[in-house]
């Protein structure tokens, strides 16, 4: 079991939720896109009008489920959560469509994964607020069109390439969210230190922070890990020491490498001589799917030059040969 997993197991989507920020002024960083959409539902706002469909897209745990449900708070609106594997029939869809009131946010996750006939209905809901759908079987089967509310889709994707062309052309707004900063997170782990009533310092926070994968979920599942290790290791009072000693434990190195990006990047090092090597083997050789590389470990260790993507595969970067004590082969410009 992965540490950092990203997908929060079920015990812990309670705490979750109760540390996530429910204003667009308690949301942190990703300013361009709070800039945007403050503008764009005041806008929406003043106008009486659903706001445009919103497309999110990144990484895990960066805050697409958040910004989805303050979006439809700023919007005074109800919002309906839903994801795309959940959606199997054309008729399952039509009935959340059906029952949006006046302006409502509709949020799909996973949105890239709905299937075919699922997204034929959303087109024309997208574009005219109208679906039709078939009444009866065999040959005194027909066609009904039904009016809808007007409505905001906000879905959420890990990569925005995954979606079909049609889909992605539906969507008004399209915000892509980065990585946060040590500083963003910082001030994320201090809040929820302050909503857990948790004791830290500001090292302890830093540290906590620099290690948590530029992602807000991982900083706050850390968080409670480290709370735990010092309410038993000591006085309950987080410190860089304390945080240092429980991150040890927690197989998250130095940098904020977790086992899989260290099985990854030990991988292309050892086994394929930093590289290039193609996805297909990569994912045969450290047995994960060629989707978790993509979507979960690979972002941040891009974002943070450890792996390089080219089209010949997949390149360990000079600065990974030295986190791991090699020299990088002479002459390679990468
Ligand atoms: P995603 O939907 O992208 O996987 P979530 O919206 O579920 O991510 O965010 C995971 C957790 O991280 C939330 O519970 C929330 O507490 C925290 N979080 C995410 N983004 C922010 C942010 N910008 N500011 C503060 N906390 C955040």
């Amino acid at each position: 079991n992965r540490v950092l997993d990203t997908k929060p197991p079920r015990e812990e989507e309670q705490i979750e939720r109760a540390l996530r920020p429910k204003q667009l002024d308690e949301y942190v960083g990703q300013a361009k896109i709070r800039e945007q959409l403050d503008i764009f539902i005041g806008a929406a706002k003043t106008r009486h009008e659903a706001l445009d469909h919103t497309l999110l897209f990144g990484p895990p745990g960066l805050g697409k489920t958040t910004l989805a449900h303050i979006i439809a708070r700023e919007m005074g609106v109800n919002l309906k959560q839903t994801s795309g594997p959940v959606l199997e029939r054309a008729g399952d869809l039509a009935a959340l469509l059906t029952n949006l009131e006046a302006n409502d946010v509709l949020f799909i996750d996973e949105i890239h994964r709905l299937s075919p006939v699922v997204e034929e209905i959303l087109y024309p809901a997208l574009e005219d607020y109208q679906i039709d759908i078939m009444i009866g079987e065999g040959p005194a089967a027909r066609s009904v069109k039904l009016d809808l509310q007007p409505f905001t889709l906000v879905g959420a994707t890990t990569r925005a390439g995954m979606l079909t062309n049609p889909l992605r052309d539906r969507f008004g707004i399209v915000a892509r969210l980065e990585f946060y900063t040590v500083e963003e997170l910082t001030f994320i782990v201090k809040r929820s230190a302050r909503l857990l009533h948790c004791e830290m310092s500001e090292d302890g926070a830093i540290e906590i922070a620099r290690r948590s994968r530029g992602t807000p979920r991982i900083a706050n599942r850390l968080l409670r890990r480290v709370r735990d290790y010092a309410q038993v290791k000591a006085d309950g009072h987080i410190t860089k020491t304390i945080a240092d000693a429980a991150l040890k434990m927690l197989d998250v190195d130095p940098v904020g490498l977790d086992v899989m990006d260290r099985k990854l990047l030990e991988a292309i090092l050892f086994r394929f001589n930093g590289g290039p090597v193609g996805l297909d083997n990569l994912a045969a050789s450290i047995g994960e799917a060629k989707d978790t590389i993509e979507d979960i470990i690979e972002p941040y260790l891009i974002q943070q030059g450890y792996l390089q993507r080219t089209p010949r595969g997949r390149i360990a970067s000079p600065m990974t040969f030295a986190h791991f004590g090699l020299t990088p082969p002479a002459g390679e410009s990468n």
